[in-house]
């Protein structure tokens, strides 16, 4: 048996976690060094990614800098290891992946629309609109 994947168990917080998300190596503790730790949106900020914690991974200020704007595999799988915060303790891996698959589809769809001048209010996707009022539309948070 191969050992399971990394986000079967709770991830740590971002504030905590020992490794970078991209390279996986450890922190440094000098302040604003390029390899100190600084907070990821994993789905970025321009696509009006959420400031909440399961949107947040930690990252080097270096690693996190050279990150594009694009979504790719592991960043939905790093998404769906953080759901175990917001989801309840029955959902399954594979439900974690469907939502963070879900969500960053909203996201994507939205982030679309922003570069348009006018948006009608029923276009915007209704789980990103959920998301942007603090609402957590499977879970408790
Ligand atoms: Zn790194």
């Amino acid at each position: 048996m191969s050992a399971p994947p990394r986000w079967r168990t709770a991830p740590p917080r971002w504030r905590t976690a020992p490794e970078c998300a991209f390279c996986g190596h450890r922190f440094v503790n000098v302040r604003g060094s390029a390899d100190s730790r600084s907070r990821d949106h994993i789905i970025p900020q321009s696509w009006g990614g959420p400031n909440v914690e399961w949107n947040y991974r930690a990252a080097h200020v270096r690693c996190n800098g050279r990150r594009g704007v694009r979504m790719v595999e592991g960043d939905i799988q790093d998404l769906a290891r953080n759901l175990f915060w917001v989801l309840p303790a029955d959902y399954t891996e594979q439900d974690r992946i469907a939502i963070a698959r879900q969500i960053v589809e909203a996201f994507r769809v939205w982030n679309g629309l922003r570069r348009r001048k006018k948006v009608a209010i029923e276009e915007i996707p209704d789980i990103v609109r959920q998301i942007r009022k603090g609402r957590f539309p499977w879970g408790t948070v």
